[in-house]
């Protein structure tokens, strides 16, 4: 009667652990898949466009630039106040 149940135990556990070793298979190939996919989307918000100063040329983002009425940019106030330079 014992023996049955070993044989039982045997067979059930040789059943499952090919379904055991897929499972802990996909849960490694789901983990590095997951971090790397975040930073994904995340990108496009980094990516911003960037302006040069019209007065030194020095470049920065664009959010951070202040701009004059003739929508030049520019890297802080005092250059807009001074205007821009050929370069
Ligand atoms: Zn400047």
């Amino acid at each position: 009667m014992l023996k049955y149940l070993l044989i039982a135990v045997v067979v059930i556990w040789l059943l499952y652990s090919p379904i055991l070793r897929r499972a802990r298979q996909l849960k490694r190939q789901q983990r590095p898949a997951a971090p790397s996919a975040t930073p994904g989307p995340a990108k496009p918000p980094q990516v911003e466009d960037m302006v040069a100063c019209a007065h030194c040329g020095v470049h920065l983002p664009a959010s951070e630039a202040c701009r004059d009425t003739a929508g030049r940019s520019y890297c802080s106030a005092a250059h807009r106040d001074a205007g821009p330079t050929s370069h």
